[in-house]
């Protein structure tokens, strides 16, 4: 069988199908204050390199490379969180059309690499219904959408986790950290693979 070399889908460098320049194994501080999120983090700006991974992710849709992803995403968190603060990692759900459509969650795919990281549970602990979808919304409109349709379906531990894979206005940030709160969480904290400058068109346009 022909060996066929990979080039990155970021920045198309020879080798993996995600370069560690776009997925760097680091962590950066999102500084965005969201309700009820003691702290959030994420690995690259989506307007960068690692955007155009996600769009290619989640548009064509591309699970494998989904996968590549969460690798680089659990080796970060793996060098940057303490698993002994993390109880339970929980992944931002998707709307059932959504993934239907995709046939695969990436908040999903991401958490479950991230908590295999960590060393715990990966709950399903987040339910979305009825939500219009989320795209070219600004903040006040997407927590009108969300308001009472992220519901918990279980009991959590106390530290969370919550895992997503881009970070836009932080309203499906609030709307999940409050419902985990309901559900017996008392300190949540989030990971996204990218942060989208909601200043920049670019990024609300295109998601
Ligand atoms: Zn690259």
């Amino acid at each position: 069988m022909a060996w066929w070399p990979h080039t990155c889908v970021g920045c198309d460098v020879l080798g993996h199908r995600v370069c560690l320049d776009c997925a760097p194994d680091e962590l950066h501080d999102v500084t965005t204050q969201v309700d009820g999120v003691a702290h959030t983090w994420h690995m690259a700006k989506y307007a960068g390199p690692l955007g155009t991974v996600i769009r290619q992710v989640k548009y064509r849709p591309d699970r494998h490379l989904g996968k590549r992803l969460a690798a680089r995403m659990a080796t970060a968190c793996r060098g940057h969180l303490s698993p002994s603060d993390i109880d339970a990692v929980v992944a931002v759900p998707s709307t059932p059309w959504t993934r239907f459509r995709r046939g695969f969650e990436l908040a999903t795919l991401l958490a479950d690499d991230v908590a295999r990281a960590l060393g715990r549970p990966n709950i399903r602990a987040l339910s979305v219904r009825g939500a219009r979808h989320q795209a070219g919304l600004n903040r006040v409109q997407r927590r009108l959408n969300l308001a009472g349709r992220v519901t918990g379906r279980r009991q959590v531990p106390p530290h969370v986790l919550l895992v997503d894979d881009v970070f836009t206005t932080g309203a499906t940030a609030e709307a999940c950290a409050l419902a985990l709160l309901q559900e017996g969480a008392s300190r949540v904290w989030m990971v996204t693979a990218c942060h989208a400058d909601t200043n920049s068109q670019t990024a609300l346009q295109i998601w």
